[in-house]
């Protein structure tokens, strides 16, 4: 047996550990198993190349065990191993180095903000945040004995020869007084679904009962046969690992429950990101059916590293407007150990976002393509995100003239250069701009839009929240186009193609209405449509200016909030 003393220039550097990663202690069993995953894919490396020494590969897997009664929480996995001179090299030297320069970087942290350190990989001796002593055994796939690494949490450690016979590690954690947590089933079996559910390897956590198939010859009443199997808490191979030409649309749904059991609506489509040049991407983004009581917060994007878990914090990684889509992001080339605003700065992040937006942009293009009709109908389920899209990434905005449709009042479609297209001959002004019409209320603007319809005019439904924002940028991207809502005072500049119709009123009673309406309405507010009298269904229409309204409209969408609660609106 052999002694020795951690090298390390830090009295001792374990309540630093535990001080400064206090808000995540669980992400050790990640570390672990993301250890163990490691050794065994090496193992297969080597076999593959021919370099382990005649090893058989096989079909190792992880496995997890808990001893409450010993307060022992072990995982055991097949994989490299490791020599004496690798433990002391790896565990003793090397790694340590890593804490003591991640303590250095961020000494004067106060170990609150988890966006900086909470997801920085502390790897093997993030253990010491939840155990009072960790052990290692360990028997390397090289001819050479197994050894035994202890430490109770003082750069002392002792090192000495062991009897472990099959090849592979053995981590043990003596769990902590403070950290019992760790030794409840529940909250294991919660962690390894929450980090590890996707990872490479397969993991095993206690058995389970499987029910068979009954017998061909079994009566009735008889139970359905048992049996005690492993409990394998991953799926090894997930969706977004295969190539798209290797999955059905089936299996792209079976992926979303996957990762969303207790949703139970179906995504209206998905989009595959594969990409390796100029970084290294891959991923399903799902449009959720947008309904107004979803539940944004909770089911939300998930970003990985190699199919280990890492965050479903994804603000500054994928642009704000998809972060109402669901699904996953697998990307290596993530800078994890950073704040959020450095994410944001950084070049290789920001490609990735573009990346996303492109890609999303593309796919809603060539739905609209493909299937017009259907993409019509799904409209008022994605137009939320489209919309908002477009109002926030002057990128999307360009590409999303090619999908981004404008309903009318009676669920007719148009793209905008179809919508410019039909009004331009009808719906100018003097100035020679084309007016559009829009209700953003179907009930309220009943009278309006019966009005207008009655001209000729076609009305659009724009309803969303952020509709007088959105019109603002069209109408700034555009040459010589106004948006006008129907009950605004500016549907009376359109130049009218019909003059001929006939008042049913006298002109005697047209003054006199009018005498008694200037009476009654505050003029600097609104304004009277008399030629509205020529309407089937009006006999006057009182209208609100269009930039009062719309004042109106920003000041209760705008400012402060932004629409989902995620920081305001670009100017
Ligand atoms: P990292 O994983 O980032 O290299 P860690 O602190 O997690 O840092 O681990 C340090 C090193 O210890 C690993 O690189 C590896 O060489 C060795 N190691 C840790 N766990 C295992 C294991 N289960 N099997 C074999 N080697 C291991
Ligand atoms: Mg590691």
């Amino acid at each position: 047996m052999s002694k020795g003393t951690i090298n390390v220039s830090v009295d001792n550097i374990f309540p630093l550990i535990k001080k400064f990663l206090y808000s995540d202690h669980e992400i050790f069993l990640r570390e672990l198993i993301s250890n163990a995953t490691d050794a065994t894919l090496k193992l297969k490396h080597l076999t593959n190349i021919g370099e382990a020494n005649g090893v058989e590969y096989g079909n190792p897997m992880i496995e997890v065990k808990l001893d409450k009664e010993k307060k022992e929480l072990r995982i055991i996995d097949q994989g490299i191993g490791m020599t004496k001179e690798e433990v002391e090299k790896y565990i003793n030297e090397i790694a340590f180095s890593g804490a003591e320069e991640f303590i250095e970087k961020y000494k004067d942290k106060d170990g609150k903000d988890a966006g900086i350190i909470g997801h920085f990989g502390l790897g093997f001796y993030s253990a010491f945040m939840v155990a009072e002593k960790v052990e290692i055994i360990t028997k390397s796939y090289k001819d050479e004995p197994a050894v035994h690494w202890s430490c109770d949490g003082s750069p002392e450690f002792t090192l000495e020869a062991a009897d472990k016979k099959e090849r592979g590690t053995e981590i043990i954690l003596h769990i902590a007084e403070d950290s019992t947590e760790f030794l409840e089933e529940n909250r294991i079996s919660e962690l390894l679904v929450k980090y590890n559910k996707f990872m490479p390897i397969p993991i095993k956590f206690g058995m389970r009962t499987e029910t068979l198939p009954k017998p061909e010859d079994a009566k009735e009443d008889d139970p359905a046969p048992t049996k005690e199997v492993d409990n394998i808490i991953n799926n090894p191979s997930p969706a977004w690992t295969k190539q798209p030409t290797e999955l059905e649309d089936k299996d792209y749904k079976a992926f979303y429950r996957e990762m969303y059991p207790m949703q139970f609506e179906e995504p209206l489509f998905h989009i595959h990101l594969n990409v390796d040049y100029p970084f290294n991407l891959t991923g399903i983004l799902y449009f959720p059916k947008m309904t107004n009581d979803m539940n944004i917060q909770k089911d939300k994007i998930q970003l990985y590293q190699n199919q280990v878990f890492v965050t479903d914090n994804v603000e500054g990684i994928v642009p704000e407007f998809l972060t109402m889509l669901r699904g996953v992001i697998d990307s290596p080339d993530i800078p994890l150990n950073v704040s959020r605003s450095y994410l944001q700065a950084d070049g290789a992040v920001k490609k990735i976002s573009s990346y996303i937006t492109r890609k999303v942009a593309d796919k809603l293009k060539s739905l609209f393509n493909n299937d017009r009709e259907g993409f019509e109908k799904k409209w008022n389920d994605i137009k939320i995100v489209i919309e908002y899209g477009m109002l926030t990434e002057d990128k999307f905005f360009e590409k999303s003239k090619d999908f981004a449709l404008y309903p009318t009042v009676d669920d007719t479609f148009f793209t905008f250069s179809e919508l410019k297209e039909k009004v331009k001959d009808v719906q100018t002004d003097k100035e020679g701009n084309l007016v559009i019409l829009y209700a953003s209320n179907k009930e309220e603007q009943h009278s309006y839009i019966e009005a207008a319809k009655e001209k000729g005019y076609e009305v659009l439904l724009l309803d969303s929240p952020i509709v007088a924002h959105l019109l603002q940028k069209v109408e700034s991207s555009e040459e010589k186009i106004s948006f006008v809502r129907v009950d605004s005072d500016h549907v009376e500049n359109l130049i009218k193609k019909d003059d001929e119709q006939i008042s049913k009123l006298s002109d005697e009673e047209k003054e006199s209405l009018k005498t008694f309406l200037d009476g009654v309405i505050p003029k600097e507010k609104f304004s009277v449509q008399l030629e509205a009298m020529d309407s089937n269904a009006n006999p006057f229409i009182i209208t609100e200016p269009e930039f009062m309204r719309r004042m109106k409209d920003m000041q209760k969408t705008g400012g402060g909030g932004g629409m989902f609660g995620m920081g305001g609106f670009p100017e």
